[in-house]
């Protein structure tokens, strides 16, 4: 006993009351509420110990706790980003690269729908405009062109319907088309005035000093000739939605810098106002005098020719080695997912209005 430092007391009758009674007091205050209500447990829940909860979601086994939304938006923005910088359709800005002319955070940035005006827009709008920033940065907008490579239905000619100059209604045509209302170039100049009236109508009055201040260097900056786009000016990258490195080295302040963004954003919007959605508005007119419908447009040309069941069954043969092809190509997963949805936009979205 020595050895384990424990020392035997002998207790006495005095003692063993005692301890009884303070037994007896402690029971009672346990079951005194007033007392109960100045005990406060602490608690906590651990995510991880809810396994079989269903309310959870996983990922490998992982639970993947709150800020879901937030997190599958950054996986979205990753596939975009890979989808984007990976598209062949892009070679074109990607061929002098070195040279570092294109700002690619600020385009991501903006082509992701991060930089705008109203900072919470609602996800409708929000999923269309980038939709149309992301084809119009490929080239993809579904011009005559564009729906007569892909076998639009009743699209049996990728000839402009506006003008009458028999060319095909490319990317660049529908730009520079000769119906067009307003040229590019016009809409620049405009746009620097639309944009300052638009800060004095809201107070923004600061804004509109610094405006003043890189109004002349933004003109000059935008009628360079595009060291990237060969053959065009630097407005063409805006038409695109490239931003170039050029107007951050306008100034070194954060004001100023954010002022010259939001200007090209407002002027990217005006292109797209005042030429693409009168296009689509224009097209529409014709679309719709001719009795071409939109669901029409939703098809494509060969369906329409596959009436005999012996075709039809062809068709299945052909989907259920697309299948077991698709299977294979389980390490694409994520991106032929993203490509489909881009696809079911285009279809979806092919009209502004
Ligand atoms: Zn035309």
């Amino acid at each position: 006993m020595k050895n384990n430092e424990i020392e035997i007391i002998d207790g006495d009758e005095r003692e063993y009351r005692e301890t009884i009674n303070l037994k007896k007091k402690m029971r009672e205050m346990i079951n005194d509420k007033k007392i109960i209500q100045t005990i406060n447990h602490k608690f906590e829940i651990i995510d991880s110990a809810l396994l079989t909860n269903d309310y959870n979601l996983f990922w490998k086994k992982q639970i993947i706790t709150g800020g879901f939304r937030q997190w599958r938006k950054k996986v979205t923005d990753a596939i975009w980003k890979n989808e984007l910088l990976n598209s062949e359709k892009l070679n074109d800005l990607f061929m002098y690269n070195f040279k570092k002319e294109f700002d690619w955070q600020s385009t991501l940035e903006f082509i992701s729908n991060r930089i705008n005006f109203t900072q919470r827009q609602c996800n409708e709008k929000d999923t269309r405009e980038r939709s149309y920033r992301i084809k119009n940065l490929c080239k993809e907008l579904p011009t005559y062109e564009i729906l007569f490579r892909r076998d639009v239905n009743k699209i049996d000619n990728p000839f402009c319907r506006r003008c009458d100059k028999k060319e095909e209604e490319t990317w660049e045509h529908m730009w520079i088309c000769e119906d067009n209302e307003f040229k590019i170039e016009e809409i620049a100049q405009e746009s620097i005035y639309r944009y300052e009236k638009w800060l004095e109508e809201n107070d923004r009055n600061d804004e509109v000093k610094i405006l003043r201040k890189f109004n002349f260097d933004f003109i000059r900056i935008i009628e360079q000739p595009s060291i990237i786009l060969l053959g065009k000016n630097r407005i063409w990258e805006i038409v695109r939605g490239v931003y170039n490195n050029n107007f951050n080295k306008l100034s070194n302040l954060k004001e100023e810098k954010a002022l010259i963004k939001n200007l090209w954003n407002f002027l990217y919007e005006e292109l797209k106002n005042r030429i693409w959605i009168p296009r689509c508005d224009e097209v529409k007119r014709i679309e719709e005098k001719e009795g071409i419908m939109k669901s029409d447009l939703k098809k494509k040309r060969k369906e329409n020719e596959e009436k005999t069941k012996e075709e039809k069954e062809k068709n299945k043969k052909i989907r259920k080695t697309q299948e077991k092809s698709d299977k294979i190509n389980k390490n694409n997963k994520n991106i032929s997912i993203v490509s489909s949805d881009v696809k079911q936009a285009q279809r979806n979205n092919y009209r502004w209005t």
